[in-house]
């Protein structure tokens, strides 16, 4: 067997192109366009990457945006000032404080101070714990991401055993929260599971999002699986790769995400979609 490729740059593209005729319509319908505030910390060399491709997405999409770059000495008090601000401006729909922060600033509680409704990463406390009682709000971009990538293919869920590698707050634990919501049977892996190859041979859907490159090997995965790499490793040679040993994962796969232009562009695309869907909660 030779997978099938997600085409994951290809979905997301749909689904900006989307944001950006809605955001049209409001302007036609005499509403404002949604607003998003990207706040970056430092000059860590990804988040620099993440960054400059959220505020592209942005202008392309007609989402105003307004950008704090911040340098590495900015205290916390500072920070919380400013989210204060976002917190109540009536203009801005989504806030997004880039991670990692620098160590001296407490990263959970910088993400606690958001507004839960402008939270477009969803990785509040309320969001999260909305999405574990079955009542979704503010969803966190990568695992709805993951899901619209699913849907694409017609995934059923039901009766689907789906094994997640990785168990982080921002893509792992909620992940899992996602496809149990979603009617799956759902396995979370770690760095203290005995035997992750065990689980992942047994699973329908494998999500790895671990970050070690070519931790899941190709010969685990089980014949005609869906597999959806999140992982983004940099080597030594600069090329990005994921978690998965993409071409012996080919070989057994139906359905499979290339690193890059996977989940990457899905997490962006999530991000628009959840500036917008918070303006949408807006009469104006
Ligand atoms: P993290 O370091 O916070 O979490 C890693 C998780 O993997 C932990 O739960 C850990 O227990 C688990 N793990 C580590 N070694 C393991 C092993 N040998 N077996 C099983 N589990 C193991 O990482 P994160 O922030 O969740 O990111 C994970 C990866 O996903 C990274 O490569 C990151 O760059 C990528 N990522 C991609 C996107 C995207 O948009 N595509 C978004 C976020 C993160």
């Amino acid at each position: 067997m030779t997978a099938n490729i997600i085409d994951g740059k290809k979905i997301a593209a749909d689904i900006r192109e989307n944001i950006r005729l809605q955001v049209n319509e409001r302007i036609k319908r005499g509403k404002r366009v949604p607003g998003l505030a990207v706040i970056l910390i430092g000059n860590n060399p990804a988040s620099q990457v993440y960054v400059k491709h959220k505020r592209a997405a942005c202008e392309q999409a007609g989402v105003y945006s307004v950008s704090y770059d911040l340098p590495r000495e900015t205290t916390q008090h500072e920070l919380l000032t400013i989210i204060d601000e976002l917190n109540n401006n009536t203009q801005i729909d989504g806030i997004l404080v880039q991670l990692p922060l620098p160590d001296h600033i407490d990263s959970q509680l910088v993400i606690e101070h958001i507004q839960p409704n402008k939270d477009v990463d969803g990785f509040h406390p309320e969001n999260i714990g909305k999405l574990a009682l079955r009542i979704p709000a503010m969803r966190p971009c990568t695992p709805y991401g993951v899901m619209h990538l699913l849907d694409s293919i017609g995934e059923t869920y039901k009766g689907r055993h789906a094994v997640i590698v990785g168990a982080s707050n921002i893509v792992g634990r909620p992940m899992m929260l996602e496809l149990i919501l979603a009617g799956a049977t759902v396995t979370l892996c770690h760095r203290f599971t005995a035997d992750t190859a065990a689980f992942v041979q047994q699973a329908d859907i494998v999500i790895a999002a671990a970050g070690k490159p070519g931790l899941v090997k190709g010969e685990w995965i089980k014949e005609g699986a869906t597999v959806i790499d999140v992982g983004i490793n940099r080597l030594e040679t600069g090329k990005l790769t994921g978690d998965i040993e993409f071409t012996k994962a080919s070989e057994r796969a139906k359905w499979i995400t290339p690193v890059p232009g996977g989940v990457g562009p899905m997490t962006v695309a999530m991000l628009l979609q959840n500036t917008l869907n918070a303006c949408n909660k807006h009469p104006f």
